[in-house]
């Protein structure tokens, strides 16, 4: 099943994808108490599919990409945050914040979380995942490189990209490609089968840091091939099983501008 959160009539929906055109109002989200209504509505603008009470992120979780930045392969999983004011859907533009000079994409799978967790096994964490979505973990790189903690460099407004939708269908965790392309360009093409720590053990071992609760938004980490965005790019992260990318264009944040 494939989960959107839209407008609807009545305001913000969760909805089951039927096609292109249709979908299924729920009267909440699928991993609260939501149930499927019979209200069938078009599919306009879609929002994040996500409302994650955390967004977790890990950090050079492909050799690759670890070494393209110059960084060692961790002896363990690296953590940090994206605030959830980052968030925004397919379709929504990616704002370049005037405080950096080098905005970059970072094409990666992301996990929803169906049920909480805490010191869960691997085996535990690989069951209480919901879905699998596309995510983009924009990064200034230059702020990230100038700051001790990656919180500015990753935390701005529009910087976490999600969707188009959640599929529940997950299949293999450790055999999903990722591929990331800037206006029409493969820059990022890679599975997951090459990440350091696969997903049941990421979550695992984030859940023995803090609990994730169902929704929570875990992001796997980017495969090597990241690179600069500049204003007017397209940038969209296909995960292999979604039948669509995440697409969003880059603009300029205008100062002044809420
Ligand atoms: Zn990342």
């Amino acid at each position: 099943m494939q989960f959107v959160r839209m407008y609807g009539s009545s305001g913000v929906v969760w909805a089951r994808r039927v096609d292109e055109a249709r979908a299924v109002v729920w009267t909440d989200a699928p991993w609260r108490s939501g149930r499927e209504t019979a209200r069938v509505v078009d599919i306009d603008r879609l929002l994040a599919p996500v409302e994650p009470s955390k967004i977790v992120c890990i950090g050079r979780n492909y050799a690759a990409h670890a070494r393209e930045l110059g960084n060692e392969v961790p002896s363990e999983p690296l953590l940090f945050l994206k605030p959830p004011s980052a968030l925004v859907g397919t379709g929504a533009s990616i704002l370049l914040p005037p405080e950096s000079e080098r905005v970059e994409h970072e094409g990666e799978l992301a996990v929803v979380i169906g049920g909480r967790l805490r010191r869960a096994s691997p085996e535990r964490a690989r069951e209480a995942v919901f879905g699998i979505t596309a995510a983009n973990d924009v990064t200034a790189r230059d702020l990230q490189r100038k700051d001790v903690q990656f919180t500015r460099a990753k935390g701005f407004d529009t910087f976490c990209p999600v969707g188009p939708w959640v599929e529940t269908d997950v299949g293999d965790l450790g055999n999903i490609d990722v591929e990331t392309r800037v206006s029409g360009q493969v820059r990022q093409r890679a599975n997951s089968r090459a990440m350091i720590f696969p997903v049941p053990e990421l979550l695992s071992y984030i859940s023995n840091v803090m609990t994730l609760e169902p929704g929570d938004l875990v992001l796997t980490g980017t495969p090597e091939g990241v690179g600069p965005l500049v204003d007017g790019d397209v940038v969209e992260v296909e995960i292999g099983g979604l039948g669509a990318p995440l697409v969003n264009r880059v603009r300029l944040e205008r100062s002044g501008s809420s």
